[in-house]
């Protein structure tokens, strides 16, 4: 179980600082860090991109505020739906269960972010049929956010929220509780 989370805070191959911030956010048991540098001392990849050579992955906008980017994606759980979004500035991402996968469930869902949250500027999402409805692009419009989908950039410059996103997928599908960690 441990190493499977080393595997998952390691995954991007994004060197010993991120690798460790990552976890600090999300994860800690005793001798992480010891066991974290040792994983990344020993990978191959991990030591190729600490040559200058190798530009750092930077998300093509940087937010400057919370909430003011947000990435979304759905994952599925034991046939339950949850919609997860990440804010970029702060990493902290918010599960809901879905009792439908249509827009109007995620609409319903934006509209409920904006009460306990600043409405974010940008929207960032897989090419989900929801994200790419009528009924979304209208909802954007009204709240003023920009929907992009993070399929059409770079792999590379969105991957930082993206392995976040994945990685709480995999919390899911690890979980018999969704939002335990053991
Ligand atoms: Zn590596």
């Amino acid at each position: 179980m441990w190493s499977w989370y080393l595997q998952v805070i390691h995954e991007g191959h994004m060197g010993i600082n991120k690798c460790l911030s990552r976890a600090k956010e999300r994860v800690w048991w005793p001798g992480l860090r010891r066991q974290l540098i040792n994983l990344i001392e020993s990978c191959e990849t991990c030591l190729k991109n600490k040559q200058p050579s190798v530009e750092p992955m930077i998300p093509s906008k940087l937010p400057t505020r919370p909430w003011e980017i947000i990435g979304a994606d759905l994952a599925t759980h034991n046939n339950n739906t949850y919609l997860v979004i990440q804010d970029y500035d702060s990493k902290y991402s918010e599960i809901r269960k879905l009792q439908n996968t249509t827009s109007q469930a995620i609409v319903e869902y934006c509209k409920d972010v904006k009460s306990h949250h600043e409405m974010p500027t940008e929207l960032k999402s897989d090419n989900g049929k929801q994200f790419e409805s009528q009924e979304f692009r209208r909802c954007a419009k009204e709240y003023e956010f920009k929907w992009t989908s993070s399929s059409l950039e770079y792999q590379q410059a969105n991957g930082l929220a993206e392995s976040a996103v994945k990685l709480v997928k995999r919390i899911l599908h690890m979980n018999e509780d969704p939002f335990g960690l053991s």
